[in-house]
């Protein structure tokens, strides 16, 4: 049994979805961890610690998608796996690789119970579908909140890979989301906002306990198609799927879609002024009455508590 797992990396960093893909992926087989990618070197040095990789393989100068299907499409015969985490970037490559290689991917997996056996949410998460996997080659992402990280205890070898396929694309530009609050995907505190908050301006309380509270911001897509939060911060079916510790939802109805992305949240803390709202009756703990006073008294207290991270 051989895998074949994709690192996931940004800003010269190793994911810390990686760590969770691995730990999984280690139930199947002992891992080939490839990092795609320019001056990937030190991404190469943090991949080879991570218990359960065997090797580290380290694809330097490409990160476009069509040279990356031609190396993935070639490695991919050697494997029995090909793996990356379900996040944005995985999400776009292994159905492209798997249609590449004429098979059917096994998306979203959140446990594997046998060499071809894979568990994944339907219906917005509202079953659980168990899929037997016929197919000789298995192609997969990984719901990284579904597993805990690997232990970085190891020294797996670093081999280079020469001779990979030139892009026909050209890089023109990078845009990104700058932001110091934690990876929402692997985040142990998250604070959310609904539409509630009214305006981009009055998220900013949203921004500010959840600084306080050294916690990852999350929001409804209500609020995101308002233009009071970016894009990368959806919640739900049709944005990152978290499970942190506590999530704390602030104006936050509970729409099944938004429930979707929340059901690994161990411990749940709504404020709302609706008593009967959904997310209200599924919280362990609930704030009653209007956000625009309880979220400030929460911050003084906070702030009277000494609490700062
Ligand atoms: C195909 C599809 C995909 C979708 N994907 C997603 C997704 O990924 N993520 C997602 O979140 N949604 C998604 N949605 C949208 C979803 O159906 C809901 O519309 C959305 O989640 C509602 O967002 P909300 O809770 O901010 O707003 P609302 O449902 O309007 O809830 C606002 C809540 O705030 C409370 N409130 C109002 N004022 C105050 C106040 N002053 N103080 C305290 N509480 C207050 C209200 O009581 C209410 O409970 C999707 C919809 C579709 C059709």
């Amino acid at each position: 049994m051989s895998v074949l797992l994709v690192a996931d990396h940004d800003l010269g960093q190793l994911s810390p979805a990686t760590a969770r893909i691995v730990h999984a992926a280690a139930q199947l087989g002992p891992i080939d961890l490839l990092v795609i990618g320019e001056n990937g070197d030190k991404i190469a040095e943090q991949a080879a610690k991570l218990a359960g990789v065997h090797k580290v393989l380290l694809a330097q100068e490409l990160s476009f998608t069509d040279s990356d299907l031609a190396l993935l499409e070639t490695l991919a015969q050697r494997y029995q796996y090909v793996i990356q985490s379900a996040g944005s970037v995985g999400r776009d490559r292994i159905p492209a690789l798997a249609a590449r290689l004429d098979l059917m991917p096994v998306t979203d997996v959140i446990e594997i119970l046998g060499p071809n056996r894979f568990v994944r949410p339907i219906y917005a998460g509202n079953a659980l579908q168990t899929i037997t996997d016929p197919q000789a080659k298995h192609i997969l992402t990984i719901r990284a909140s579904a597993f805990p990280a690997a232990k970085s205890d190891n020294t797996a070898p670093i081999e280079t890979l020469g001779d990979t396929t030139a892009s026909v694309a050209r890089l023109i530009a990078t845009h990104r989301t700058e932001g110091d609050t934690p990876d929402l995907a692997t985040a142990q505190i998250v604070v959310g906002g609904g539409i509630a908050l009214g305006s981009a301006e009055n998220f900013q309380l949203v921004e500010k306990l959840a600084k306080k509270l050294g916690a990852a911001i999350g929001a409804t897509r209500a609020a995101v198609d308002a233009g009071y939060a970016p894009n990368d911060w959806q919640v739900g079916q049709t944005g990152k799927i978290i499970a942190p510790d506590l999530y704390i939802a602030i104006g936050i109805s509970g729409a099944l879609q938004h429930l979707a992305g929340i059901q690994g949240a161990k411990r749940i803390v709504a404020i709302n002024n609706d008593p009967e709202a959904p997310l209200v009756k599924l919280a362990d703990a609930a704030l009653i009455g209007d956000l625009f006073e309880i979220v400030p008294q929460l911050i003084d207290e906070l702030d009277k508590a000494g609490v700062s991270r």
